[in-house]
């Protein structure tokens, strides 16, 4: 049977939508675009108020495109799915599959389970103690170069405006030892940028579920996989980067030199209520020792606008760390509500209005100083993986789409190769674009 993955919300959800992509290829089953598809797997994010609602707007689309098909049903996972269950089966009768995170290691006999019977309705949402393995046996065909690895599921930290240890429970982190297998299994199909993922890799091993090895230490084995040629990881907390993770971007040539650090506040008082557990003077001093230690790491983060209690004075202190720091782009959000956390009865409440003016202003600051950086970059040299053709081709024909160690998209031409996917190429920047890079190659360039 035919199958489309629609993936919304956060990088967790992506690497699952592309585990269960890979492992449902294995069991015969074929990836399609949506209008040819008969089984609709969506993984959904309800961090937020706004992904939450496109949830159910998505799930009307597709009831209306293709209700009238029998054999067509819908597979939710993600955090709507652990939080509302199999209430969503009384809602849009065409989901006949509701899985959480811990639930995703069984989706794929679920879903040709689903397809042998056609009466039945499936849910996998019990949390595990230990992280549930999954199924490693894909088919031999060539990955894209940049794939994504789980180390480990849920958090620990009940941050007061987060839902994410509601819906995926508590943190259980990875053995090194399956890590390593599936990193060597990716680079064996081609890839060769492996992000290692979770919502605290910091606190990696910090559980009783994995076997204790430290963040740092497993940096070094992945690092030692033959093949991958660049290491990502996110999500950072702060309050757990430990000096031996810094020490590995001095250390390690492998590990890119960029990093996501969520601040979510330059106020004190603010990240206080947030219950975060660092403050600004902290987080200042870690962004120090990282560019001791890779003097051109790029930095990125989070930030949420409008927490309750947010004074115009916490929010000048916000945009003062963001002119400090110099982070490279931030996603920013509006803070919302979100049942059953700590800050959903604080108080006072922002006004929708003063939080929209907020957040627009620090938008606007964040896109003029990833504009600075672009353009900071022409005339520099760097190397580029290629991840594959460009949307649209550029003046002198075909161009390749790739990244440079920080993580900026570069596009060039590169006349002469075939295929370019994959390869590692040295490059000479010669614009900066609005979001992105172009380049040359340095042969080009001599
Ligand atoms: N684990 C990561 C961390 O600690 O930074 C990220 C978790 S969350 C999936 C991604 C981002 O969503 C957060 O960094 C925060 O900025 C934002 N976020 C989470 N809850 C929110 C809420 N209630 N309102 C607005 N933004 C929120
Ligand atoms: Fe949410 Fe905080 Fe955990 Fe990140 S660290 S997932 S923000 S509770």
């Amino acid at each position: 049977m035919k199958f489309h993955v629609t993936t919304m919300g956060c990088q967790m959800n992506v690497g699952d939508g592309d585990w269960l992509t890979r492992s449902l290829k294995s069991e015969g089953f074929t990836p399609a675009p949506e209008n040819e598809a008969e089984i609709f797997i969506l993984f959904t994010c309800s961090v937020r108020e706004k992904p939450e609602q496109k949830v159910a707007s998505e799930l009307g689309r597709i009831a209306d495109r293709h209700g009238h098909n029998p054999n067509a049903f819908v597979a939710i996972g993600g955090c709507v799915a652990q939080q509302l269950g199999t209430a969503l089966w009384r809602r849009f009768p065409m989901v006949r599959l509701v899985f959480g995170t811990d639930g995703i290691a069984a989706a794929p006999r679920a879903l040709a389970r689903l397809c042998r019977e056609p009466g039945l309705r499936l849910s996998l949402l019990d949390f595990t103690e230990t992280y549930p393995e999954r199924d490693q046996t894909w088919p031999d065909d060539r990955l894209p170069p940049r794939a994504f690895v789980s180390i480990m599921q849920g958090c620990n930290n009940f941050c007061a405006y987060c839902i994410v240890p509601f819906v995926r429970g508590r943190q259980k982190s990875r053995n090194l030892d399956a890590v390593i297998t599936e990193c060597e299994s990716l680079a064996a199909r081609g890839v060769r940028e492996v992000t290692l993922l979770g919502q605290n890799v910091n606190s990696y091993g910090r559980d009783d579920a994995g076997d204790g090895v430290s963040f740092a230490r497993l940096l070094d084995a992945v690092a030692a996989v033959p093949g991958i040629e660049r290491i990502r990881f996110t999500t950072s907390h702060p309050k757990d980067l430990s000096d031996d993770v810094i020490a590995r971007f001095a250390d390690l040539p492998k590990l890119c030199p960029s990093l996501h650090l969520p601040v979510q506040s330059g106020s004190d008082a603010v990240l206080k209520r947030m219950g975060r557990r660092y403050d600004v003077a902290s987080y200042r001093t870690l962004v120090g020792k990282l560019r001791r230690a890779r003097p051109d790491i790029l930095l990125t983060t989070d930030f949420i606008v409008g927490f309750p209690g947010e004074t115009d004075a916490d929010f000048r202190q916000t945009l003062a760390l963001v002119r400090e720091v110099g982070f490279e782009s931030g996603f920013s959000f509006m803070y919302c509500d979100r049942p059953g956390t700590a800050s959903e009865h604080m108080e006072p409440k922002i006004a929708p209005e003063l939080k929209s003016a907020r957040l627009a202003e620090l938008q606007t600051l964040l896109d003029a100083q990833l504009a600075a950086s672009l353009a900071a970059q022409v005339g520099r040299r760097t190397i580029v993986l290629v991840e594959g053709p460009s949307r649209r081709d550029g003046p002198a024909g075909p161009s390749w789409r790739g990244r440079d160690p920080g993580g900026r998209i570069v596009n060039m031409a590169l006349p002469g190769i075939a295929d370019a996917t994959g390869q590692l190429i040295r490059a000479h920047i010669l614009q900066a674009k609005k979001h992105s890079l172009i380049g040359e190659t340095e042969a080009d360039h001599d």
